[in-house]
C-alpha cells in the first residue's frame, strides 16, 4: 500500500473518536433532518459559522418545512436571506423545495444522484446531505477538506485544479466507515474549521499529527498550493438616494446578471459630479431640488469591486418610475442587497 493510501485508510480511526469528544455544539447538529442540513450547508457557503447560527434559527422558525419554503412569497424569502448575500442561493432553495414537493411528494430524496439533480445543489452539498442524513459513503469535499487532505499527504497540486478534488474525493470514498459516514464527513469538516485552519494550523492539538506528512516535513503553512488569483474587475457606480418627504425611491434590477431581480436604489454607471448626478435624476423623471450629502463606499463581490458614490437628493415629487417607501417600511418589507442598503443605513 502506498503511503498516501495508508494515511487515508487510517483517517476514520483517527478522526471519529476525536470528533465525538470535540464536535462544536451547532444548531444544525441537533438532528439529521435533511431539510435542516440542506439549509445550513447552503447558508454556510461563503458565510462564517457564527453569522449563520442566527439566520438558520430565524429561517427555520419562519419556514419550518419544505412546503413552507416552496410556497413562501419571494419577497419574504429574500428578506429572511437579507445579509447573507448571494441571493441566487435563496431562489435556488425555493426552486428545489418546489421540485421536492412536486416530484418527491415533499419527502427529501435519498439517492445521491437525485439530491445532486436539485437546483443549487452541487457535489459538496449533495455529499454532505447523503452522508450526514442517509449514512451513504459519499465525501463532501469543500475548501476545509481540500486543505486538510493536501496537508495530510503533503500534496502540492494546486487546489483549484479539478483533478485535485477528484483525487481526494475518490480516495476518501474508499475509506468511508459504514454506519459512521455522517460523523466522518463532519469530523473532516470540523478538523479543517477548528484545528487545521488556513493560517496557523494547531498541529500540537491535532488528532492526525502522527500521520500528517506536512507536519513531518514542515510544509503545512504553505499548503494548500493555490494558483494566483485573477484580479477583480472594478466598476464605478453613482447611486441616487432620492428622497421625497419621508419616502425613498426604490427599483428592481434586471432579471439577469449581478443581484438579478433584487431591489436597488436608482443608479447609473460611472463617477458623476453632483451636477451630473442631479441631471441624471432629472432624466429619470425625478425633480431634484437639493443635494443633502455625498458618500463614497466600496463594495466587493466575488469577481467585481464596485466603487460607489452616493448623492442623497431631496426631490419635489414622486415620479412613477420608482416605488416610494418610508424607511421603516423598507427595512421591514424590502430585501435590499448590502451594496445599496449601506447608504440607507447611514441616514
Ligand atoms: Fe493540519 Fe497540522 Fe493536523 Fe497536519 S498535523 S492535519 S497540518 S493541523
Amino acid at each position: 500500500m502506498e503511503e498516501k493510501d495508508m494515511i487515508y485508510a487510517s483517517l476514520p480511526a483517527v478522526l471519529l473518536p476525536w470528533y465525538a469528544q470535540n464536535a462544536r455544539d451547532l444548531p444544525w447538529r441537533a438532528d439529521r433532518e435533511p431539510y435542516h442540513i440542506w439549509i445550513s450547508e447552503i447558508m454556510l457557503q461563503q458565510t462564517r459559522v457564527e453569522a449563520v447560527r442566527e439566520y438558520y434559527i430565524r429561517f427555520l422558525h419562519a419556514l419550518p418545512s419544505i412546503e413552507d419554503l416552496a410556497f413562501v412569497e419571494e419577497n419574504r424569502l429574500l428578506k429572511l436571506w437579507e445579509g447573507l448575500g448571494y441571493y441566487t442561493r435563496a431562489r435556488n432553495l425555493q426552486k428545489a423545495a418546489r421540485e421536492i414537493v412536486h416530484q418527491w411528494g415533499g419527502v427529501f430524496p435519498q439517492e445521491y444522484a437525485h439530491i445532486r439533480a436539485l437546483p443549487g445543489i452541487g457535489p459538496y452539498t449533495a455529499g454532505a446531505i447523503a452522508s450526514i442524513c442517509f449514512e451513504q459513503p459519499v465525501p463532501a469535499v469543500d475548501g476545509n477538506v481540500l486543505r486538510v487532505a493536501a496537508r495530510l499527504t503533503d500534496d502540492h497540486t494546486p487546489v483549484q485544479l479539478p483533478q485535485m478534488k477528484a483525487d481526494i474525493s475518490q480516495r476518501l470514498a474508499q475509506v468511508y466507515p459504514a454506519q459512521s459516514c455522517g460523523a466522518f464527513t463532519q469530523a473532516l469538516m470540523e478538523l479543517g474549521a477548528t484545528v487545521c485552519t488556513p493560517k496557523s494550523p494547531k498541529c500540537g492539538d491535532c488528532p492526525a499529527r502522527a500521520i500528517c506528512l506536512a507536519r513531518q516535513n514542515g510544509t503545512a503553512a504553505g499548503l494548500p498550493v493555490r494558483l494566483p488569483k485573477r484580479e477583480k474587475r472594478e466598476e464605478d457606480i453613482t447611486v441616487l438616494l432620492l428622497q421625497c418627504g419621508d419616502a425613498y425611491a426604490l427599483g428592481r434590477r434586471k432579471e439577469d446578471g449581478l443581484l438579478a431581480g433584487m431591489w436597488e436604489l436608482p443608479n447609473v454607471p460611472g463617477i458623476l459630479t453632483a451636477q451630473q448626478a442631479a441631471a441624471a435624476a432629472e432624466d429619470m423623471g425625478a425633480q431634484p431640488e437639493r443635494i443633502l450629502s455625498e458618500t463614497h463606499r466600496t463594495h466587493v463581490f466575488t469577481h467585481v469591486r464596485w466603487e460607489m458614490t452616493c448623492f442623497h437628493m431631496l426631490c419635489a415629487g414622486k415620479c412613477e418610475r420608482w416605488i416610494w417607501a418610508e424607511l421603516p417600511h423598507i427595512q421591514r418589507e424590502f430585501s435590499i442587497p448590502t451594496a445599496f442598503r449601506m447608504f440607507l443605513d447611514i441616514l
